[in-house]
């Protein structure tokens, strides 16, 4: 069995670091939707280009495009024994569409984790974050003697178009809006699970490595 993993949370709420670092322990890729969309940008992929001015203003991707950009990644090798999703699903839609290439693979439940963050502590974080203009890596903000250098690479950090304060709010809003449909449409499953994102990363990490065991001996995904 296969261990599938979303990882829910508002924008701000930790979920990026927290992904990657539980599909590093465990050997799994994360696929993030929104890293594949700026690599498209970046790569001027059509796609990608044509969900840009959307991304900008802290509005979702049409459904269709994001959804087809995860069957292609969950369709590779290396997602075969589990994957940790970040950003997807944002919509019913979306979940919906997942759980049928869910159903498909046939390898296991998908255990869904909510990251839950009090909104102030959100705009705070999101209004003081920086990426690589290189590498794109998130920033650590006390990891570099330079602040304004890349810890991994040296590159120059910037803000990230859409953590302007204005659309930070945005975002948060659409987030409210159509993305909390969701811990409504996956509440009830055995295998969703509520983590306290507003605690040290370490603590964040213990707490999401015991849910998502417990959920994947309930949901069968461990022997
Ligand atoms: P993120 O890095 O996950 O915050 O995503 C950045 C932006 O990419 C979002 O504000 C959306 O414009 C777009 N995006 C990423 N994932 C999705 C998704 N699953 N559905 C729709 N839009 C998305």
């Amino acid at each position: 069995m296969g261990l599938n993993v979303i990882m829910m949370g508002p924008p701000g709420a930790g979920k990026g670091t927290q992904a990657a670092r539980f599909a590093r322990e465990r050997g799994l890729p994360t696929i993030s939707t929104g890293d594949i969309l700026r690599e498209g940008i970046k790569e001027g992929r059509p796609l990608a280009l044509a969900a840009k001015a959307k991304m900008d203003r802290g509005e979702l991707v049409d459904d269709e495009d994001v959804v087809a950009i995860v069957r292609e990644r969950l369709a590779r090798p290396d997602a075969a024994p589990g994957f940790v999703l970040d950003g997807f699903p944002r919509t019913v839609a979306q979940a919906r569409a997942l759980d049928r290439i869910v159903e498909q693979r046939g390898n296991g439940p998908l255990i869904v984790v909510d990251i839950v963050v009090p909104e102030q502590e959100l705009v705070r974080r999101l209004a003081g974050r920086r990426i690589c203009s290189k590498c794109g890596t998130n920033a650590e903000p006390f990891a570099s003697d330079s602040p304004g250098a890349c810890a991994r690479c040296g590159g120059e950090l910037v803000q990230r178009a859409d953590d302007d304060q204005r659309v930070v709010l945005e975002r948060l809003k659409v987030d409210q809006r159509t993305t909390r449909p969701l811990v409504e449409y996956y509440r009830d499953r055995p295998t969703f699970r509520v983590v306290n994102g507003a605690q040290a990363p370490e603590r964040v990490a213990h707490e999401l490595d015991t849910v998502i065991d417990d959920a994947a001996s309930v949901g069968g995904a461990v022997a």
